[in-house]
């Protein structure tokens, strides 16, 4: 595997090989890899010639300086696992290589940048469009791969490719997860062990929730859920809203004749955890 810490050294090489012909796949990370990560990987070395990964903890997209800070990093772990899934290109720059100023660009997502992640998350989507659009032009992959696990994310960038008209498919890949359901997530290495059995409690509501508001409705599973987390000591709820699975708008009333999704976000004790799961 090719470790490359200059854009302008990943522009030559996917230069040379876009000339013989290659097709780039492209996953971006913010390393600490895991399973779900590798994931990501292997549809894009079923989908593309190359492989390229990049590992970039992007600090624009922290509204939490503590979250920054704390947000583990394995660089060798990550390079190990990379090796070992056969990806051809590694892009582990430093933060003076993908903003070489300032960038003060802002973004417009519309509601999305103002409901769930974009409402608890101030600025969060604008650092993502950030980065997100520098990798691409830097990468100019054929194939741009983003894990379901963060669906609003997904659709942000979606609309962002679009805004620029990068010539990029956006490919939103299924969710990994432990098995007892928890989804992977990098941050659930800072779980001790208490907290890792309590986390497992999300998946498990999230399947009884998309149960329950088939029979008594939405409000209803809401209060239910949000009740059940309150009972939980080490787990306070952020938002638990079900919505119309195409636009991520929240729904007050389920009908089987709008693809639906329910999403989550918590805090287990400092840590946030996320996850989503269609309705069936
Ligand atoms: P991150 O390093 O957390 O920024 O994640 C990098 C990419 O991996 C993003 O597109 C995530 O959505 C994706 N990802 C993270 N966790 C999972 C998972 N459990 N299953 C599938 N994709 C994931």
């Amino acid at each position: 595997m090719l470790i490359i810490t200059k854009i302008s050294d990943i522009k030559i090489n996917i230069a040379q090989l876009k000339q013989q012909g290659k097709t780039i796949g492209f996953v971006p990370t913010m390393g600490a890899l895991h399973q779900g990560h590798i994931s990501l990987i292997k549809l894009s070395q079923q989908q593309c010639n190359v492989t390229v990964c990049s590992i970039f903890v992007n600090p624009t997209q922290f509204n939490n300086a503590n979250d920054l800070k704390l947000y583990p990093r394995t660089p060798q772990n990550d390079i190990e696992m990379l090796q070992q899934a056969g990806c051809d290109i590694l892009y582990m720059p430093e933060v003076d290589d993908v903003y070489t100023q300032t960038d003060t660009r802002v973004f417009d997502f519309g509601y999305l940048d103002t409901i769930l992640e974009g409402a608890t998350r101030p600025g969060h989507f604008n650092g993502v469009g950030q980065v997100v659009s520098i990798l691409l032009q830097g990468v100019a992959p054929d194939k741009a791969f983003f894990g379901s696990k963060d669906y609003q994310q997904v659709m942000v960038v979606k609309q962002l490719v679009k805004q620029l008209q990068l010539p990029v498919e956006v490919v939103a890949c299924p969710i990994l997860r432990e098995k007892d359901g928890l989804a992977m997530s990098s941050r659930n290495v800072r779980l001790n062990e208490q907290q890792r059995l309590e986390a497992a409690a999300i998946p498990e509501m999230m399947k009884l929730g998309n149960q329950l508001l088939k029979i008594y409705g939405i409000t209803e599973t809401k209060k239910y859920i949000a009740s059940v987390i309150a009972t939980i000591p080490g787990i306070t709820l952020d938002y638990f809203e079900v919505c119309d699975a195409e636009t991520l708008m929240p729904l007050t009333e389920y009908k089987n004749t709008i693809k639906t999704v329910s999403v989550i976000a918590v805090f287990v004790g400092n840590i946030r955890l996320i996850d989503n799961w269609v309705v069936d």
